[in-house]
């Protein structure tokens, strides 16, 4: 696979979350949110370095792409029962949705991890957005991605800070 094709993916990933509604930015803002009380004068320019970083990894992009297919598929619902209905109401038992965002997160380690699980609670910023159920949007997949993504960033953003002292 040439490099080449490989940055097109990060791009095309890019260009997916925003039509979805999800900025780069919305994602730093989620790292933010995450790190600002364990990184003293923490930017969002440098959150939005990190997130840039976990986009260009491969196992990300396919999730994307595969989890943001799914979703728009459900809401032209252009899917079969029983598969449609699940993810049309995201039901809580379906759990695929949350084991694509693991394989982001996976790859990142321990922090990663308890960052995904915290920031799945709170629901901060763009994440609610994604959460609101009356809008006819279906962002089953999405929600989880996102999450997984400023997640990752912020473990990153924590690894490579550890690296500097
Ligand atoms: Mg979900």
């Amino acid at each position: 696979m040439s490099e080449n094709h490989i940055h097109d993916m990060k791009d095309i990933c890019v260009e997916l979350l925003t039509e979805r509604g999800v900025t780069l930015r919305d994602i730093a803002e989620l790292v933010l949110f995450l790190q600002e009380q364990y990184v003293p004068n923490l930017t969002v320019d440098i959150c939005l370095q990190n997130v840039e970083r976990v986009l260009a990894k491969r196992e990300v992009q396919n999730a994307i792409i595969t989890g943001i297919q799914l979703d728009k598929l459900a809401e032209k619902k252009a899917l079969d029962n029983p598969l449609l209905d699940i993810l049309r109401n995201d039901e809580g038992l379906y759990g695929v949705d949350e084991i694509v965002a693991l394989s982001i997160v996976n790859i990142y380690g321990s922090i990663g991890f308890t960052n995904y699980g915290y920031i799945d609670k709170v629901k901060p910023g763009i994440l609610a957005k994604l959460n609101d159920k009356g809008t006819g949007e279906c962002h089953t997949f999405l929600d989880d991605i996102v999450g997984a993504i400023a997640a990752s960033a912020s473990s990153r953003l924590a690894h490579s800070l550890a690296h500097l002292e």
